[in-house]
C-alpha cells in the first residue's frame, strides 16, 4: 500500500509466539455457512445455534471458545475438537490519532503481515469521516519482484489462508474496541457491538500479489461480503494485481461486483517491464485485453494505479501512451508519488513535476487524481515495517 505513515509512535516489541492452533485442524473462520450448516446438521444443533457461532465469530471476534458463553459446554468442546480458532497477534502499531496507522501481526508460524488503516477523508471519497479503509495483506512477502517495492524484497514466504486475509478486518475492529473512547467507556474485552465495526472499505492492496494466492483470496472476500460475515459490501472491496493476467479473467468470472485496481506504473512495455518483471509474461496488450474482460463483464470503472519514480517513468514519453490506453478502458488513473524505500535506489519527482504529469494527462482528456502527501517516512509503503521488523530480530 502507498499511503504514507505520520511519525511513528514507539513501536511495542513483538510479544511471545501466540499458541500455535492445531495444524490437524481447519481454522473455524475458514468454514462458510454452508459448511458449518451441515457439521451442525450433523450434530443435530438447530440453526440458532449456528447464528450464534456466526455472531461470536465474526461480529463479537471471538479470539476462543470460553468467550462464547451463550453456547453449551458440550457444543463448544465439540467446535474445538473440530476446529482451530485462531487470531493475529499485534506485533506493532505505527501511527496516531485520526491519522493513517500501520499494524503488523505476527502470525502462528511467526511470520509479519502488515494492514494499513486509512480514516476516510470525506472531501475526497465523500465518505462518512467516521469510517475507515483498511488495506489487507494476502501473502508473507511477495514473488513478483517489482523493483521499486519493499514487500518482495526478501522474496516470498507463504500464502495467507482465507482467515488470515480477513482477520485483519477483524484484529484491527477488536484493536479498536478494546481502546478507551473519549465518550464513552472503554470495552471491557474488545468484544463489540455496531459502533465498534469502523472498516467499510477494503483495499488488497498490501503484502504479496492478491491474484497469485486466488482460492484464498476469493474465500476471504467472500468471508468479508457475506451478511453472516463482515457484511463489506463487494463495491466496497478493491483487489489491485501487479497484471496476473489469467487471474483478471478468473477474477472477472466471479459474481460478485468486486472492484479491480492494477498496478502499472508503466505504459510503454519498455518501461514497465524495466521495473515489473511480471511484464515480461504478460505485456501491455495482454493486459489491456484482460482488463476489458473485466470491464465488459462488470460495467465497473478500473483504476490505473501509477507511481511516479523519478527518471524512471515520469517523463513525457509516458503520458501519450498512458491517456490512450486509460481512455480505451474508461479507466481513472491515480497518480501516486514514490514512498522512498530503505535500501532502493528510487525517489519520487518534485512535487512540481508530479503536478506537470497529472496535467499532462488531463489535458489528454485522461482522469487523472494526484495526492501530494507530505511528511511520509521511510516505513510508509507496505512490506516496510515487516522487512524492518524481522531484520531487527535476526540481527
Ligand atoms: N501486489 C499487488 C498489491 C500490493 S502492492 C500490486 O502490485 O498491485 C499495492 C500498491 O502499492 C501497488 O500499486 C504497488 O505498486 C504500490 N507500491 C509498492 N511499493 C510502493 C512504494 N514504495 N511507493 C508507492 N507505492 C508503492
Ligand atoms: Fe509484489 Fe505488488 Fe510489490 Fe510487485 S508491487 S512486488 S506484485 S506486492
Amino acid at each position: 500500500m502507498n499511503e504514507p505513515t505520520p511519525p511513528s509512535t514507539p513501536p511495542s516489541l513483538p510479544g511471545p509466539l501466540p499458541a500455535p492452533a492445531s495444524p490437524a485442524l481447519p481454522d473455524i473462520r475458514d468454514q462458510d455457512r454452508a459448511a458449518l450448516a451441515t457439521a451442525f446438521a450433523a450434530w443435530n444443533e438447530p440453526s440458532y445455534r449456528l447464528d450464534q457461532l456466526l455472531r461470536w465469530l465474526h461480529f463479537q471476534r471471538a479470539g476462543s471458545w470460553d468467550e462464547m458463553k451463550n453456547l453449551p459446554k458440550a457444543l463448544r468442546e465439540r467446535l474445538a475438537t473440530a476446529y482451530s480458532l485462531g487470531s493475529l497477534s499485534l506485533a506493532r502499531v505505527q501511527g496516531s490519532g485520526d491519522s493513517t496507522r500501520k499494524f503488523l501481526w505476527r502470525l502462528a508460524d511467526g511470520a509479519f503481515v502488515e494492514s494499513v488503516l486509512i480514516p476516510a477523508n470525506p472531501a475526497l471519497y465523500g465518505e462518512r469521516a467516521d469510517r475507515h479503509t483498511l488495506c489487507i495483506s494476502t501473502q508473507v512477502g511477495c514473488a513478483y519482484g517489482c523493483r521499486f517495492c519493499a514487500s518482495g524484497l526478501d522474496g516470498w514466504k507463504r500464502n495467507l489462508l482465507p482467515w488470515e486475509i480477513a482477520g485483519q478486518v477483524l484484529a484491527v475492529e477488536r484493536w479498536h474496541a478494546a481502546r478507551p473512547k473519549s465518550s464513552a467507556p472503554p470495552a471491557s474485552d474488545g468484544t463489540g457491538d455496531d459502533d465498534d465495526r469502523l472498516v467499510n472499505n477494503i483495499v488488497v492492496m498490501g503484502m504479496g500479489e492478491p491474484l497469485a494466492n486466488y482460492k484464498n483470496l476469493i474465500a476471504a472476500l467472500r468471508t468479508l461480503n457475506a451478511p453472516w460475515g463482515g457484511g463489506i459490501g463487494a463495491r466496497k472491496i478493491t483487489v489491485s494485481t501487479s497484471g496476473v493476467v489469467p487471474g483478471i479473467r478468473q477474477f472477472a468470472d466471479e459474481p460478485e461486483q468486486f472492484r479491480l485496481a492494477i498496478s502499472l506504473h508503466g505504459a510503454t512495455d519498455a518501461v514497465r517491464a524495466q521495473i515489473m518483471p511480471i511484464n515480461r509474461k504478460y505485456p501491455l496488450e495482454q493486459l489491456a485485453a484482460a482488463c476489458e474482460h473485466y470491464v465488459g463483464r462488470k460495467g465497473k470503472m478500473i483504476t490505473l494505479e501509477y507511481i511516479l519514480i523519478a527518471g524512471v517513468n515520469d517523463d513525457a514519453s509516458q503520458t501519450v501512451p498512458l491517456a490512450s490506453l486509460a481512455r480505451r478502458l474508461h479507466a481513472k488513473v491515480n497518480l501516486i508519488p514514490y514512498n522512498k524505500v530503505d535500501g532502493l535506489p528510487w525517489e519520487r519527482p518534485s512535487d512540481n513535476r508530479c503536478e506537470a504529469f497529472a496535467a499532462a494527462l488531463e489535458s489528454l482528456e485522461c482522469t487523472a487524481t494526484l495526492r501530494l502527501e507530505k511528511g511520509h517516512d521511510i516505513d510508509a509503503a507496505c512490506g516496510q515495517l515487516r522487512l524492518k521488523t524481522e531484520r531487527e530480530l535476526s540481527g
